[in-house]
């Protein structure tokens, strides 16, 4: 039985101004045992974050594949680390719309973050144009078997699916579509891993909301969510970790 993850993503939102949203999100959580939960902020929010989080994982939205080196800008997983982050996105649908990056950038990144001990959030998802030509399928089962890094094993490495196309714009896929996708996506999983894709969650990510989460988490194999926007003030949060629960 896989425990739900609920895993906020602030994306580029966040000043020290918004750590009490943390603090009441980690207050939340930490009275919520039967499910876990995390909030991945921006670099200059992880260690102000960690300080007032407790229990509470926080994590990163990315970081570079390198261990360190000439690369101006980037984050290495060690600085993520020394900052008390414990997790990492890699892959979002805006790193690879807004950065360009590919599944192999997301495999390299997956890989270095394993190598220094962080967990990983693994994103996959189709374009509104993959999807309404019939190729969300091919698309997924793709992305995953050139970004799942070697070993994977659910006690580190989560995957999420996020079509791109539901990301912020309050639209979401059928129940039935989302079955689907994550049925495709486990039956993936296991090609590559055998038993160990059991163990591995795959969380639905998209407009998830307090109102849409209870149906979205009943889904096979959905075991959590990956959230935006309802994830920046624990008063829309609380109901999503709820519903979990
Ligand atoms: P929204 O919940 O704002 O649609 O964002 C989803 C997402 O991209 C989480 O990574």
């Amino acid at each position: 039985m896989r425990r739900k993850l609920v895993a906020g993503n602030w994306k580029m939102h966040g000043l020290k101004a918004q750590l009490g949203e943390v603090e009441a999100i980690a207050a939340v959580a930490a009275a919520q045992p039967g499910v876990d939960v995390a909030l991945c902020v921006p670099f200059t929010l992880i260690a102000p974050a960690v300080a007032v989080a407790g229990a509470l994982p926080i994590g990163a939205q990315d970081l570079h594949e390198a261990d360190k080196g000439a690369h101006t800008g980037c984050i290495s997983a060690d600085m993520l680390i020394e900052c008390g982050a414990t997790l990492t996105i890699v892959g979002h649908s805006e790193r690879r719309a807004d950065q360009h990056e590919t599944s192999h950038d997301a495999w390299a990144k997956a890989a270095a973050a394993r190598r220094h001990g962080l967990k990983v959030i693994l994103c996959c998802g189709e374009t509104e144009a993959e999807h309404d030509a019939g190729r969300a399928e091919r698309i997924v089962q793709s992305q995953i078997e050139k970004s799942l890094p070697e070993g994977a094993h659910g006690d580190w490495l989560t995957l999420a699916y996020e079509p791109r196309w539901a990301i912020g714009t309050g639209k979401t896929p059928t129940l039935d579509e989302i079955a689907s996708m994550h049925a495709i996506a486990r039956a993936k999983l296991r090609n590559m891993v055998g038993d160990a894709a059991d163990g591995i969650r795959i969380l639905y990510g998209g407009s998830v909301t307090g109102a849409n989460a209870r149906d979205l988490l009943a889904v096979d194999n959905v075991d959590g969510a990956l959230v935006g926007g309802a994830s920046l003030t624990a008063e829309k949060f609380v109901p999503i970790i709820a519903a979990a629960s």
